[in-house]
């Protein structure tokens, strides 16, 4: 006799849930999508004991039919799609119509729901997926699901549930996350019966992100709306003030389905490469809006994965988009005076404490800068190649520096300057890696690049690896004014330089860029490659360094020179090359206002 046997439903169901119910934080997930295809224009989640003794999801939707409400909690019923064809055009949350089934299956769990039409509503209770008890009940029109007991008859995935606290707090994230997406929808979530926190509906994206996140981020958002191909990207992104040293403050959704996906993050990361240190990741929440036939949702039991069609052409709108975004923000930080008590620090006054008053940055307390933490429409004007040139000064104005009367050096590095808006102060050594690259970068640009013959052409004995990426860095090189010669086997000869790195140690400078192209950084564009060369170069460049003298002519220079370039606010690696103390700021710390 064969020993292979048809599984029994209760089980095919149970092993189903292990799929889409990981903990309750999916359950309420699953839930609110329901509501939110039945058109629901308010949800309310309580939970009990993290989810664990109940979690219970009402809303004011389209509501159910007696004979649906029945269907519904059995596996593979769904009213959303009807043939194979529907699964590659999905326009609702839904479709396998397995989530009420597996969500019974391992827990005790009731609806009630009436429709619009309907005298009456229906309630069902089901124990591990059988049907115990089914009945009329007076109830308004939508539906509640009421799941108690969750993973009672699955003591294993019971032990794998984290404390309280972790559980309530992926409840209080999935429903902030999706009430993002919905911000027309009202959310509430309540803990043991008492309200933890409510949005209203709001009339857009921006004020709910608002209701949900920091008030604080008001000021440091940047609207992102860009239209191109068949793909839409709205949403915010963050000035780089506000960046994280993690990713958890990304968003990404597609179609109005949270998703979680690197490439995307990658792509949001190289579009803030030059306003953000290494190790800093940008602030985000970003709507992508494409033809449902190009995304497949099929992909993963959560949903939480999708593929895209032509995702190349995505990302890389959304860099592009990303860039223009920032090259039009102002990006100096301003500082402001303000004292104000720090209360959750004690000081001692010992040597080495935190002073009780600190200088904080607007708008924040001191406690926010310790912890980790306009419309407009513009198309892009991409190119669908990413190999061919793009503008080097994306179009809009960017804000630019105007610097009335230079003040003076302090400590041998910083350089104080006043502005109309009031002072600024100049890093001196960041400043000059600005201006250094851009005019690496304007040489390339030309088809003639100065450049300058070296006194003493150096000899480059290279490796195998190293001969093979400066072959692929050649041209590169070449139009930035290097006149480079292959002698034969991996040995070259630099003849010339460009002009603007002045005194270069050529080999070093070659050195380090090989060493640096090597590490396989991921450079799609020409434009991008270009950048990257001119940032090497920059930084190897012998440059003003902190801690030396200038002379009034040299400072007034390098402002001068500052002043020219398209973005004077950061170095190319993303720190701060100015620091604003604004005469408001000053005002107010006088008690003027
Ligand atoms: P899916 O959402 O993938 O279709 P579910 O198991 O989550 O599968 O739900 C099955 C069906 O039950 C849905 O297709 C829908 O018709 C109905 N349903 C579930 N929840 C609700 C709700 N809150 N309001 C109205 N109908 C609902
Ligand atoms: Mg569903």
């Amino acid at each position: 006799m064969g020993i292979i046997r048809v599984l029994p439903e209760g089980l095919t169901n149970k092993i189903a849930a292990g799929e889409v119910v990981e903990r309750p934080a999916s359950v309420v997930k699953e839930l609110m999508e329901n509501a939110l295809d039945a058109q629901a224009a308010r949800i309310a989640v309580s939970i009990k004991h993290g989810g664990k003794s109940l979690i219970r999801v009402s809303d004011n939707g389209t509501g159910m039919e007696h004979e649906d409400a029945l269907l519904c909690v059995k596996s593979h019923t769904t009213s959303k799609i009807r043939e194979v064809e529907d699964i590659f055009s999905i326009a609702s949350l839904g479709f396998r119509g397995e989530a009420l089934a597996s969500i019974a299956a391992v827990s005790r769990l009731t609806l009630s729901t009436r429709e619009r039409s309907q005298p009456v509503g229906t309630e069902i209770q089901l124990a591990g997926g059988t049907v115990e008890r089914v009945r009329e009940a007076g109830i308004p029109v939508g539906t509640t699901v009421e799941v108690s007991d969750l993973f009672f008859n699955t003591p294993a995935r019971k032990k794998f549930l984290k404390g309280e606290r972790a559980e309530y707090a992926a409840i209080a994230d999935a429903i902030t996350t999706t009430s993002l997406a919905h911000p027309g929808v009202a959310f509430k979530l309540s803990r043991d019966d008492d309200p933890i926190f409510e949005y209203p509906r709001a009339s857009n994206l921006k004020e709910r992100i608002l209701q949900t996140h920091y008030r604080q981020w008001d000021a440091y958002l940047l609207p992102l709306d860009a239209a191109r191909g068949g793909v839409t990207l709205q949403g915010y992104i963050a000035r780089a003030e506000l960046a994280r040293t993690n990713r958890t403050a990304q968003l990404f959704f597609i179609n109005r389905r949270p998703v979680k996906s690197i490439p995307l993050s990658y792509a949001l990361q190289r579009g803030y490469e030059g306003y953000l240190p290494a190790g800093s990741f940008p602030v985000a929440i970003i709507m992508l809006t494409l033809d449902p036939a190009l995304v497949d949702v099929n992909v993963h039991p959560t949903k939480r994965e999708v593929r895209l069609q032509d995702e190349r052409f995505v990302l890389d709108q959304l860099t592009y988009a990303v860039r223009e975004l920032l090259h039009q923000a102002d990006h100096a930080p301003s500082i402001s005076f303000t004292y104000r008590l720090d209360k959750n620090k004690k000081y001692a006054g010992g040597a080495g404490d935190v002073p009780p008053y600190t200088a904080v940055k607007e708008g924040k307390t001191a406690a926010d800068l310790f912890s980790s933490p306009g419309e407009g429409q513009s198309t892009l004007p991409l190119p669908r190649e990413s190999d061919q040139p793009v503008a080097v000064t994306p179009p809009g104005a960017a804000p630019s520096l105007k610097v009335k009367v230079l003040l003076g050096q302090i400590g041998l590095s910083y350089l104080i300057a006043e502005t109309d808006e009031g002072l600024i102060i100049i890093d001196q050594h960041a400043a000059h890696e600005r201006i250094i690259f851009e005019e690496i970068l304007a040489a390339m640009e030309s088809s003639e690049p100065a450049t300058q013959p070296l006194l003493f052409p150096v000899t480059l004995e290279l490796g195998f690896k190293e001969s093979q990426l400066l072959e692929e860095y050649l041209p590169l090189l070449a139009g930035s004014g290097f006149v480079i010669r292959h002698l034969g086997g991996n040995t070259y000869c630099v003849d010339a330089a460009p002009a603007c790195l002045h005194d270069p140690g050529a080999r070093e400078i070659i050195g380090e860029f090989l060493h640096q192209a090597g590490e396989g950084r991921e450079e799609r564009s020409l434009q991008e490659r270009r950048e990257n060369t001119a940032r090497i170069l920059a930084c190897k460049t012998r440059t003003v360094k902190a801690n030396a003298p200038l002379s009034r002519e040299e400072m007034e220079h390098l402002i001068r020179r500052l002043e020219q370039t398209n973005i004077p606010f950061t170095c190319p690696h993303g720190r701060p090359t100015i620091i604003k103390v604004t005469l408001n700021a000053l005002d107010k710390q006088f008690k003027r206002k």
